[in-house]
């Protein structure tokens, strides 16, 4: 049940606003102490009220019990005055006043019904012992209470038994007086309260309105801002500092932006990058057909010449596009990793195969140096691209006679390949650089030798996508070494 209200409540839209809430915590808030106040303040008055009234009468008691004794009413009803007395007594508090002597019999009861009677009440028995009673009927509205009709003994009635100063009982009063007036009073005490209260209740309906209104104020300012910023008008960070919570997410929201920015950035220098490398080759391939189209009778040898030429500029406009796409391939989150056991120190020694003679093209000396056999669970096509580019990176870049070492090892948890050249090196300010999509240190130079500039971004988004990591030393005239380690079991993400 209780968990049903709970869905119901938030199905409910309304329910859901914060501004909502506020409001009603405050209100209630408000409104609960007032209540409570009312109904304790009223209980407070009743029982004073009671007290009040008891020892009034009590004290009434106490005299007429003494005036009692001294005109020795409860042998000798007689005493006018006493009966004035009592009169005036039950009159006053609209109640009645029973007197019973000592063998529990009634000699006077202002109503006149028990006159003669015998009465054998709790309250009468107790009050006989010498206890005061006070008993408060509140269903019924009135207030009984038992005063003990008590005897000193004197100097000259003292005797062995009971000396003087000797407290006897010899009857008791039983009163009950009407609460009625009491009960008037709450009411109308009642009725103003309630008065009161309905003011209030108002009133802290409107502050509490007002509060949650300028309270929430805040998060409506961030989200008219978030606003602008999605509708375009503006992509300066936005500041709302009223509340810690709110600077956070403000805060949060300005790393988004500017991470935004960044993302937004890089695409449009890739943009213009990959429109920059695609339109070389073609810019070349129309500079070759123009020249030959502008001539006349070209010789056959001249055609072919240029046509290699074309040809070549096809061929590399080709290899950026195929690089381009295993890029953007391997950058989709969605790509899945073909996920098996390989021997790398196979699939390495068939890369290095395929690879040497192109090595050998340069007279570059490649070996494999396996230190020991590792298995792991990797993408096998993924990780022959970061092979392959990396080996052939270090023959491109060497120089003539160098030399190449492929190093594979691996501990308990990583395997690691180093790939180390004797080449050209590259220079420190660009080490960083270097796996960006299209960066070259050497522009012309790379694009002579076929280079894309894209390899080592495949690299390493391909290492990353094995959650490894790839690592750079290289001294420029010397030589360069990249380390990629990468876990042998795949990594559940
Ligand atoms: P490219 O297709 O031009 O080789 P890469 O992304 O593979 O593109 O490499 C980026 C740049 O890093 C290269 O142009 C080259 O300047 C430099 N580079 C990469 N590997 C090496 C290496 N082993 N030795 C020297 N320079 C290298």
């Amino acid at each position: 049940m209780a968990y049903r209200v709970k869905l119901n409540l938030k199905k409910l839209k309304i329910w859901r606003s914060l501004k909502v809430r506020l409001f009603l915590i405050m209100f209630l808030m408000g409104v609960i102490p007032s209540i409570f106040m009312r109904v304790g303040i009223l209980e407070n008055y009743e029982s004073r009220a009671v007290d009040v009234r008891t020892s009034d009468v009590q004290t009434q008691l106490r005299i007429i019990a003494n005036h009692l004794i001294t005109y020795n009413y409860l042998q000798d009803t007689s005493s006018e005055m006493i009966g004035a007395e009592l009169e005036q007594l039950s009159n006053l508090y609209n109640g009645r006043v029973v007197i019973v002597n000592g063998n529990l019999k009634v000699v006077k009861d202002t109503y006149g019904i028990s006159e003669g009677k015998v009465i054998i009440s709790e309250e009468v028995i107790r009050c006989m012992k010498g206890t005061n009673t006070v008993n408060y009927d509140e269903v019924n509205g009135f207030i009984e209470i038992t005063v003990p009709i008590v005897e000193t003994v004197s100097a000259q009635n003292a005797t062995e038994d009971m000396p003087e100063g000797t407290e006897i009982v010899r009857g008791v009063m039983l009163t009950s007086v009407s609460t009625d007036s009491i009960v008037m009073t709450m009411e109308i005490l009642n009725r103003k309260a309630q008065i009161v209260e309905i003011i209030i209740v108002f009133c802290i309906f409107a502050i509490a309105l007002v509060l949650a209104q300028i309270l929430i104020r805040p998060f409506d300012r961030i989200s008219k801002a978030i606003g602008e910023v999605k509708e375009g008008y503006t992509n300066e960070s936005i500041s709302v500092p009223d509340y810690l919570e709110t600077e956070h997410i403000v805060n949060a929201f300005n790393s988004l932006l500017v991470r935004m920015k960044t993302i937004d950035d890089s695409r449009q220098d890739f943009v213009a990058n990959v429109s920059h490398e695609l339109k070389t080759p073609i810019t070349s391939v129309k500079v070759l057909a123009d020249s030959l189209l502008a001539q006349k009778d070209v010789p056959a040898e001249l055609y072919h010449e240029f046509m290699v030429d074309i040809a070549e500029e096809v061929e590399r406009e080709n290899k950026i596009i195929n690089d381009l796409l295993a890029l953007v391939k391997m950058d989709k989150p969605a790509a899945e990793l073909n996920i098996s056991v390989v021997n790398i120190n196979t699939l390495a020694e068939t890369i290095l195969k395929r690879i040497r003679p192109i090595a050998r093209k340069k007279n570059v000396e490649v070996t494999l140096i396996s230190k020991r056999e590792i298995l792991a669970e990797v993408d096998e096509v993924k990780m022959s691209l970061i092979l392959t580019n990396l080996v052939e990176n270090a023959i491109k870049y060497n120089k003539e006679q160098g030399k190449v070492d492929v190093t594979l090892d691996a501990d308990h948890q990583f395997f690691t390949i180093e790939v180390a050249d004797t080449g050209i090196g590259i220079p420190q300010e660009s080490q960083e650089q270097i796996y960006e999509r299209f960066y070259r240190v050497d522009k012309s130079h790379s694009r002579e030798i076929g280079g894309t500039g894209l390899g080592l971004a495949i690299t390493r988004s391909a290492v990353l996508r094995h959650r490894g990591s790839i690592r750079l030393e290289s001294v420029e005239g010397k030589g360069s070494t990249f380390t990629v380690k990468i876990p042998l079991t795949r990594v559940l993400v």
